[in-house]
């Protein structure tokens, strides 16, 4: 119960152990960044209310295929649920559990901020599938064609996580992998090229042409 990755579907079956805490773990720092991103952006932003003042995402977790009969994960109104979302109130501490469809009823966070909140975590389902299918079909840099790229200390803290746990990169990641790539390239040629003129430069002037 509560292992949110090894129940998402069928596939996941298929992965190994580290594989599936990876995504374990992928899932649980997105979504509570997810979260603070799209609430902290409330405080500071264009809406009314300062709600990351208010909410802090605790956790996520996942009833499992057989829910229905086994899961023992409630909404605050009673409902049944697979996926549980949890937010404490910071100023009374007390944490609200829902699923999403509810988020609005039980914390009273505007509709368009929990519209927000629903869009960007079906967006990580989806994107935890993608890097399942990868895994599976077996994916390297060398696939992508990518044989050269700076070191992981040069690259952005998420793709550099995925690369160090040897976890594929998401097509967004593979895009910014590849820009990084282009303008790393560039700059490495134009030091190579500043470094032949140089050295002609000295010969020049050594000659006594310059
Ligand atoms: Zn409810």
């Amino acid at each position: 119960m509560n292992v949110p990755c090894q129940t998402e579907d069928n596939n996941e079956q298929l992965l190994c152990e580290k594989q599936v805490m990876f995504l374990d773990e992928f899932l649980k720092t997105r979504m509570k960044k997810a979260f603070e991103d799209i609430l902290g952006n409330k405080k500071t932003g264009f809406n009314s209310g300062h709600i990351a003042e208010e909410w802090e995402f605790i956790h996520y977790e996942d009833a499992g295929n057989n829910w229905r009969t086994d899961g023992d994960l409630f909404c605050e109104c009673g409902r049944k649920l697979r996926y549980q979302y949890t937010l404490a109130n910071k100023t009374t501490g007390l944490q609200k559990h829902f699923g999403l469809n509810h988020l609005t009823e039980h914390t009273g966070i505007q509709p368009d901020v929990a519209r927000q909140i629903v869009k960007e975590l079906k967006q990580l389902k989806s994107e935890k599938r993608e890097i399942i299918q990868k895994c599976i079909d077996d994916w390297t840099l060398t696939s992508e064609g990518i044989k050269w790229m700076p070191p992981l200390d040069q690259l952005p803290e998420d793709i550099s996580w995925h690369l160090t746990e040897q976890m594929p990169l998401l097509e967004r990641q593979l895009k910014r992998l590849r820009q990084i790539i282009q303008e790393e390239s560039r700059r490495l040629n134009e030091k190579a090229l500043q470094k032949i003129v140089a050295e002609e430069k000295k010969k020049l002037a050594e000659k006594g042409l310059l």
